[in-house]
C-alpha cells in the first residue's frame, strides 16, 4: 500500500516533533510526512532527531498558522494536493489572571489555537471531500472539556476548537473524512517551560493582591507538581497520536491521560454543573495539601516503576 501522506503543523519542538519523527521512522514505512513549522530556521533539533529520514519519509516545508498565504504555498507545492492526514498540532499557551492579560495577547492566541486550525481545515476539507477520503487529527487538550482555573483564555480557545470538530464531525463523514481530537492532560515541553517563564516575568500590578498572590502561591507551585507527577513526554502523545490515525475506525475523541478521565466524567455526572465547581474550588483552596501530598506520592511510585523497568532491561530480560 502507497505510503499516507502526513501534514503536521507545529514541528520545530514538542509533541509535533515527536509525532514527526515517530511517523518518519515507522519501521513499516507507512507514512509520508510532511513536518511543518513557522520558522524553518528552527528545524535544527527536527532534524536531528529524524536522522536519516530525513529527505527520505520526512520533509520540512514552511507554515504560519496564522498566514492563509503560507498554508496555501505549502499545499500548493505538494504533489495533487494531497494530504491522506492533517495533524493540526500548532499551539500557544497562556496562564494566568485575567486582569493582568491584554486583550490583544487574548486575541492572538485564539488566531493561532483556534482560528488557526480553522484557516487549515478550510485549506484541506475541500480536497478530502472531493476524494472522498481523509483524516483530520487535532491536538486539542482535556482543557478542551473541562475550564481550569487561570487558564480561561487557553481552556476557552480549546473549547472552541472542540465545539468546531463537533460540528463540524457529521458532514464530514458524509464524505468518509474523518475527525479525531486527542486530548493530552499535562506534557512536559517547552509550552510549559514557557508558561512558567512568563509566569515569572509578568506584572500582577492590574489585578488585585489577594488573586495574585492566589496565582503565585497556590496555581504556580500546584500546577509544576501536577507536571512533574503527571505529566508525559512529547513521545507519548506522538504514541497515541499514531494509534489515532491508524485505527481503522478513528476515534472522535482521544484522552491520553487516565488520571483525568474522572474530571471529564464529573462533568457530565452533574449537568448544574455544582458537583465540578464544588470539587475543583476544594481542591484548590481547601485540600491543597492533600492534592500536593498525593502528586508526590504519584511522582515517587513513576520513579520507582522507571527504576524497575530499567533494572529489568539492564538484566536483559526485555
Ligand atoms: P510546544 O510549544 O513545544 O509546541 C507548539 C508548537 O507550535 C511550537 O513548535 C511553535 O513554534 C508552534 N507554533 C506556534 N504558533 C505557530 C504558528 N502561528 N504557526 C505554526 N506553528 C506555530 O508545545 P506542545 O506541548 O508540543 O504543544 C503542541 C500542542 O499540544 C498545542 O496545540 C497545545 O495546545 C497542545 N497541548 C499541550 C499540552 C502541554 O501540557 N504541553 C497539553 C495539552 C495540549
Amino acid at each position: 500500500m502507497a505510503p499516507k501522506t502526513v501534514l503536521i503543523t507545529g514541528c520545530s519542538s514538542g509533541i509535533g516533533l515527536a509525532l514527526a519523527v515517530r511517523l518518519a521512522r515507522d519501521k513499516q514505512r507507512r507514512f509520508q510526512v510532511i513536518a511543518t513549522m513557522r520558522n524553518v530556521g528552527r528545524s535544527a533539533a527536527l532534524a536531528a532527531a529524524a536522522g536519516p529520514a530525513l529527505g527520505r519519509t520526512l520533509e520540512i516545508k514552511q507554515l504560519d498558522v496564522c498566514d492563509e498565504g503560507s498554508i496555501r504555498a505549502c499545499l500548493d507545492s505538494i504533489p495533487g494536493r494531497h494530504v491522506d492526514v492533517l495533524v493540526s498540532n500548532a499551539g500557544v499557551g497562556m496562564v494566568g489572571p485575567l486582569e493582568s492579560q491584554s486583550l490583544a495577547a487574548m486575541q492572538s492566541l485564539m488566531d493561532t489555537n483556534f482560528f488557526g486550525l480553522v484557516r487549515l481545515v478550510k485549506e484541506v476539507l475541500p480536497d478530502m471531500k472531493r476524494r472522498r477520503g481523509g483524516h483530520i487529527v487535532v491536538i486539542s487538550s482535556i482543557m478542551g472539556l473541562q475550564g481550569i482555573v487561570f487558564n480561561d483564555i487557553y481552556s476557552a480557545s480549546k473549547f472552541a476548537v472542540e465545539g468546531f470538530c463537533e460540528s463540524l464531525v457529521v458532514q464530514a463523514l458524509r464524505f468518509n473524512v474523518a475527525i479525531s481530537l486527542v486530548e493530552p492532560g499535562p506534557v512536559v515541553t517547552e509550552f510549559e517551560t514557557k508558561l512558567y517563564e512568563e509566569a515569572e516575568r509578568a506584572d500582577y500590578s492590574r489585578t488585585d493582591p489577594e488573586t495574585a498572590k492566589i496565582f503565585t502561591d497556590l496555581y504556580l507551585r500546584n500546577s509544576r507538581d501536577v507536571f512533574a507527577s503527571l505529566g508525559q513526554t512529547p513521545e507519548d502523545i506522538a504514541e497515541h497520536t499514531l494509534r489515532v490515525i491508524e485505527a481503522a475506525r478513528p476515534p472522535f475523541r482521544h484522552q491520553t491521560n487516565v488520571a483525568y478521565t474522572p474530571m471529564a466524567a464529573l462533568k457530565h455526572a452533574d449537568p448544574s454543573g455544582a458537583l465540578v465547581t464544588d470539587a475543583f474550588y476544594k481542591l484548590v483552596f481547601k485540600y491543597d495539601a492533600v492534592l500536593r501530598f498525593g502528586l508526590r506520592a504519584i511522582r515517587l511510585l513513576r520513579w520507582k516503576s522507571r527504576k524497575v523497568k530499567e533494572g529489568v532491561r539492564l538484566l536483559g530480560f526485555k
